[in-house]
């Protein structure tokens, strides 16, 4: 036995670490254990390497129960010592190998403990790949959610027991990569909600499983709870918490200076929906501080397109309405010695926080020579601009921040700064008006904003967010940033928008190819898709690109689901059927969505004597390939219970006028038919003025990034128009009356009840797409495709 003073001066001596050498001497028995190994079995005089000595640790930790020096031990220890044995596994394998074998034959000894195996990184490698090509689909099909198992199972390989286990996650993570790609929205770790499990009920069915939500899981379901976030006075957060009752409070803050797209559908529904997610409350408020670029016509479309998303604003507030309580706090700055009135011109103020030469930043930084002055001086000189004695550009009032951050947003931001211009809420009163960045903290801090959420470009804004709420001893909501989602493909920027509408290249902003929220309405895509759509694809905090395909694809999904079937006819042409009375009619039974009669119903056709079908469905010729109406091929006619077949064509010129046919409606005769047709009784048509027929507006993936602007990128295709086109005229007309039909998706928290408009008119067109009704359709019927039926039909 040693004291515990020898015991540390032994295990300084050989090189243990501090921290180690208190940590092991805390367990008598396992450091009385490593001195004898040490001392008396290897008898080591100076430094171990840090690695042996570890392997010796474990040794040592293996024999604790024993106080009695165990025979044959020293095999162990001095082949760890010789760097034979070089893992714990093999350690624990020798050791187990002494206490059961009362002679030790070396050979056998190193066979049992893997000595002598020496696997490289790129043997093991090899190794994992055989396990990755053996399990392929199972690794494809669980992606990133299976790689931490397979670390385990990696130690299970046999050829592996003697690889050193550090080695294999760094492999594993190639592999991964190389296997599955770069993570991507698949990847976002989703929590298991309980209520989404699957619940057997009485009569022993399972209810459909519930959506997983974004609320829950990732980024937002991250958040901290209201009351949690920090404050730098934190009996500030009580008067907090008794406005809020301790509920989720969020703002979603659009500049009203454009249309909103698809990218703030994420920003909608990540703040309204995680309030509603919480029984929340959540504002719409307008940020209108920059009164140059405002105009009636963008409040109206938020709020429109907010509604049209299936959310209410708890309250719609402007920021505009605490212009007079922003003023005073901007005073209170200044007497708290914490803003002043500069004069320095853009370009001055620039180099004050380290414009190089070449224009980039991260030269010298140096204060503006007005940061001294007196308050006095601030107050008088800031109501000289509040009351007009500065031209824009002459005056700004700065935060007194710190210049020596390395943060930017901490380099005496503008609070204010003149602008002649008139406000359209408060008229000419101001001649100035606050930024963003001073504006945007303190008014959720009015509003009481449990979590303000903006995305990842603000991450850097949080600094002087809170900086400002603590300068002027507010409560300070916490801003918290999540990524963007962007649409590849096509622009966002209002500025490109504008420049194809000028141009006429669209029909305006509303235009079914734009990604505008307007545009998407407009195409006729369902609001309850969008969410959905975003619900799946999570919230985190890196961007989302998502292609439009990607998109699509999820609104066919939802449109599957959600829309009656009709039969259209892009190219009618006549049929006439010879061997019936003029005055024949057959009622034709169909069910607008086969299987789904219930929410869907049935309606009625009339097969007569005469009737449309689409050009495109005859031939003059048949071969191997071509099952539809030709002479000499019958066909049939969708749910008609008899085939067609050709008698005689009459032609005008080239132009088909008619085709006669032969209605074969002997039983005993009857064949299957090699396939079915749409077709229209003459009684029920219905003229469609114009079928839209929308395209990819752009070629390419990435239009910004054309070398000759966005604008050469355009497809020349992406809208073709059908004229002559006809539809069924009472199914129409019934889908019509009754929609918005809101047809729901079972188990979705987001079907949304669409309230009007010409896109709720939904419906798939037999063949060729999913369609709805446009604005522009007035007295005759306009449709817009919502997306093709497949998506290879889609590429351009
Ligand atoms: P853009 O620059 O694309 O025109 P913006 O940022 O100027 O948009 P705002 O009116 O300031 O538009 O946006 C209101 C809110 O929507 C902000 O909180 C903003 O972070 C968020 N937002 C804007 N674009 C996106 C996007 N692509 N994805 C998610 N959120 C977005
Ligand atoms: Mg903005």
């Amino acid at each position: 036995m040693s004291s515990e003073e020898e015991l540390v001066s032994l295990f300084k001596s050989v090189g243990l670490a501090e921290n180690k050498t208190n940590d092991i001497i805390k367990n008598k028995k396992v450091s009385n254990t490593l001195s004898y190994i040490l001392t008396e079995e290897l008898k080591v005089q100076g430094p171990i390497e840090e690695k042996k000595l570890s392997l010796l640790h474990s040794l040592a930790l293996e024999s604790k129960n024993s106080d009695e020096p165990i025979k044959n031990r020293s095999v162990v220890s001095q082949k760890i010592l010789d760097g034979e044995l070089k893992t714990n596994l093999q350690v624990s394998e020798g050791f187990k190998y002494i206490v059961n074998h009362e002679e030790i034959d070396i050979k056998d000894f190193d066979k049992n403990c893997g000595v002598g195996v020496d696997l490289s990184a790129e043997d093991i490698k090899g190794e994992l790949r055989k396990y990755f090509e053996a399990n392929k689909e199972d690794i494809l099909a669980k992606r990133y959610s299976g790689v931490p198992k397979l670390l385990g199972e990696a130690k299970k390989i046999p050829s592996l027991k003697w690889a050193t286990p550090s080695l294999f996650k760094p492999i594993i993570d190639e592999l991964a990569l190389e296997y599955l790609g770069p993570k991507d929205e698949r990847d976002v770790v989703k929590k298991e909600k309980k209520k989404a499990k699957k619940q057997p009920t009485k009569n022993n069915e399972t209810k459909p499983e519930v959506e997983r939500s974004m609320f829950s899981e990732g980024f937002l379901g991250e958040l901290h709870k209201p009351g949690e976030n920090p404050q730098a006075y934190p009996e500030l957060m009580k008067e907090h918490l008794e406005a809020t009752k301790g509920e989720v409070w969020t703002r979603f803050p659009p500049e009203p200076n454009g249309y909103l797209h698809i990218g703030h559908s994420k920003a909608i529904m990540v703040n309204f929906g995680y309030a509603k997610f919480h029984n929340g409350k959540c504002y719409l408020r307008f940020d209108d501080t920059n009164p140059e670029a405002e105009e009636a016509k963008y409040f109206e479309s938020i709020k429109d397109m907010i509604d049209w998303l299936g959310f209410k604003p708890w309250k719609i507030t402007y920021s505009s309405d605490y212009f007079d309580t922003l003023y005073e706090l901007a005073e209170e700055l200044i007497k708290r010695g914490k803003a002043y009135v500069c004069h320095c011109t853009a370009e001055e103020v620039k180099l004050q926080r380290g414009l190089k030469e070449d224009g980039t930043l991260g030269g010298e930084r140096f204060a503006s020579p007005h940061r001294d002055r007196s308050i006095e001086e601030n107050l008088t000189e800031f109501r000289k601009m509040r009351d007009g004695h500065y031209e824009v550009g002459k005056a700004t009032l700065r935060m007194k921040q710190d210049i020596d951050s390395p943060s930017p947003q901490m380099w005496d931001l503008v609070a204010y700064r003149v602008l002649n211009t008139p406000h359209h809420r408060t008229g000419d009163k101001w001649k100035i008006y606050p930024t963003y960045d001073f504006t945007h903290c303190l008014v959720d801090s009015i509003e009481n904003i449990s979590h303000s959420l903006c995305t990842t470009e603000f991450r850097l804004s949080r600094e002087s967010y809170e900086w400002l709420c603590d300068a002027l001893h507010v409560y300070r909501p916490a801003q918290r940033e999540y990524g963007r989602l962007n649409i590849t493909g096509t622009v966002l920027s209002k500025r490109k928008i504008a420049k194809l509408v000028d141009l006429k290249i669209v029909r305006g902003w509303d235009d079914p190819r734009l990604y505008t929220l307007e545009a998407i309405r407009r195409r006729g895509v369902p609001p309850g898709a969008i969410l959905l759509f975003i619900n799946t694809l999570g919230v985190t905090t890196s961007v989302t690109n998502i292609q439009e395909i990607r998109l699509e694809s999820s609104i066919r999904n939802y449109l599957d689901q959600t829309t009656p079937r009709l039969m259209m006819i892009l190219e009618p042409i006549l049929i006439e059927v010879d061997n019936v009375a003029e005055d024949y009619e057959e009622v034709i039974e169909m069910p607008y969505k086969p299987g789904d009669d219930a929410k869907f119903g049935i309606r009625k056709l009339k097969f007569t004597k005469y009737n449309y079908i689409d050009r495109q469905d005859y031939r003059d010729e048949f071969d191997k390939e071509y099952r539809r109406l030709a002479p000499g091929q019958p066909v049939g006619l969708m749910r008609v219970p008899f085939n067609v077949s050709v008698k005689e064509v009459i032609r005008n010129g080239d132009k088909i006028e008619k085709i006669i046919v032969n209605y074969d409606n002997n039983k005993e005769e009857y064949k299957k038919p090699k396939t079915f047709i749409q077709w229209i009784g003459k009684d029920d048509v219905l003229k469609i003025k114009e079928i839209r027929i929308q395209n990819r507006l752009f070629k390419s993936e990435n239009p910004s990034a054309h070398p000759q602007g966005y604008l050469q990128d355009i497809n020349e295709n992406s809208e073709e128009i059908v004229r002559g086109g006809i539809i069924e005229k009472l199914s129409f007309e019934e889908i019509k009356s009754k929609s918005p039909m809101n047809v729901e998706i079972a188990g979705s928290e987001f079907n949304i009840k669409e309230k009007y408009g010409p896109q709720t008119v939904r419906f798939q067109a037999l063949r060729i797409g999913y369609f709805c009704m446009d604005k522009d359709s007035g007295d005759d019927v306009v449709l817009n495709r919502i997306v093709t039926l497949k998506e290879d039909s889609s590429k351009n």
